[in-house]
């Protein structure tokens, strides 16, 4: 039989949809994969049932439906204060997933190398092996995930072609400050590297934190690539609606790179979705408000538990020490913790280049009773581990 290809032998399964799957199998309460267990806004679920009835039903423009671009292109200014053009500047994708893929096919040629930082969302991984990139990776040190300057710069060094940044980040929770930001661009400036962003977490941030988007830096719009989604915004990860904003010379290129991947995204979430993008700013502080009230309610119980955390800044993940379970494999830990505790956590190696695996990430994009439930069975962690351990 003929062999299947060589780019996709180094991919192993996602983690995060193991995990997901192995909770399902064990009826546990799934805290892996990062999605809400409750509805989107109602407005939106509205304008679903109404482009059910009146369309649009065919192919929207390939890069994104005009109304749709409009309004995005309005919500985009109004969060980061950048002014974007949606003829030139905007591309709509399947996802920011998809939106990553293709800046990163449009900018990376094989053997090029890109800058990740570990710890990372896996999907980087994956699109840097699609891509041909050769990842340089600089790690985040827990439990503050504060970089070495000296060891990005050595990074820059090596004369990458792009760097990819999560802010707010999945899976550390943290949001990068104003200090950091500045280094990096510098670095990108002085080095001639492109800046591909995921910003899916912009309005999910807690006091006193804030979000800025790389773009608005001095000098960067030009060289910053922004893929963000409505996904967590808006509470609809299963819409796929992603996009890429930046320089029109770039936008030019992802813009083919997504016509030839997928088309477009579909037209009548498209449509639904624009009520979205024209909520007022009291939604996104709502948002927030809700989001630190989960994060509070969750991390209430690691406290009680006496679990050691890094608080989160930003985003709805929450990477937890298990060293003192003799975890040194922290895959069987959460497997352990799954089918004797009923609770779905990522083994945290997953996410950094580095050997670590005395961590474990905890999503609460969940009901408050589903988080109250989870912290309970967690309650009963140490007991059961002392009863049932392996
Ligand atoms: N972003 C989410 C997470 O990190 C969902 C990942 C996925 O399965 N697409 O859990």
């Amino acid at each position: 039989m003929p062999q299947t290809s060589n780019r996709t032998k180094d991919f192993g399964e996602s983690i995060i949809r193991k995990m997901s799957r192995i909770s399902n199998q064990y009826g546990s309460i799934n805290l892996s994969q990062g999605f809400p267990d409750f509805d989107p806004p109602q407005e939106l679920q509205d304008a679903l049932s109404s482009a059910a009835t009146q369309g649009p039903h065919q192919y929207a423009i390939t890069w994104g439906a005009k109304n749709f671009r409009d309004a995005l292109a309005q919500k985009i200014e109004r969060s980061t204060g950048l002014e974007v053009d949606p003829e030139k500047n905007l591309v709509v994708t399947c996802g920011s997933t998809e939106a990553m893929m293709a800046s990163m096919l449009s900018v990376v040629n094989p053997g090029d190398k890109v800058v990740v930082f570990s710890p990372f969302y896996e999907n980087y991984g994956a699109d840097a092996i699609l891509s041909g990139a050769e990842p340089i990776y600089v790690p985040l040190t827990p439990p503050s995930f504060s970089f070495d300057r000296a060891e990005l710069r050595s990074a820059f060094e090596q004369s990458p072609k792009a760097l990819i940044l999560c802010n707010p980040s999945n899976p550390t929770g943290k949001v990068f400050t104003l200090d950091e930001l500045n280094y990096i661009a510098s670095l990108a400036e002085e080095f001639d590297v492109w800046i591909i962003t995921d910003e899916v977490y912009e309005h999910i941030i807690y006091e006193p934190y804030k979000h800025i988007s790389f773009a608005s830096l001095p000098n960067m719009a030009e060289r910053t690539i922004t893929c963000n989604s409505l996904s967590k915004t808006y509470s609809i990860t299963g819409w796929r609606l992603g996009y890429v904003f930046g320089d029109k010379k770039v936008i030019d290129s992802v813009k083919k790179v997504h016509d030839f991947l997928t088309v477009g995204a579909a037209a009548p979430l498209q449509e639904a979705a624009v009520v979205g993008l024209k909520m007022p700013d009291s939604y996104y502080k709502e948002l927030q408000n809700v989001y630190t009230k989960k994060r509070d309610v969750f991390t209430s119980y690691l406290d009680k538990i006496d679990l050691k955390y890094t608080k989160p800044q930003g985003a709805y993940y929450v990477l937890v020490d298990i060293s003192e379970f003799n975890a040194d494999d922290d895959n069987r830990f959460c497997e352990w913790l799954c089918k004797e505790v009923g609770v779905a956590a990522v083994p945290g190696s997953s996410f950094f280049r580095e050997p670590i695996n005395h961590l474990i990430r905890f999503h609460y994009a969940k009901q408050e009773e589903t988080l109250h439930a989870a912290g309970e069975r967690l309650l009963k962690l140490r007991e059961i581990w002392r009863e049932r351990g392996y």
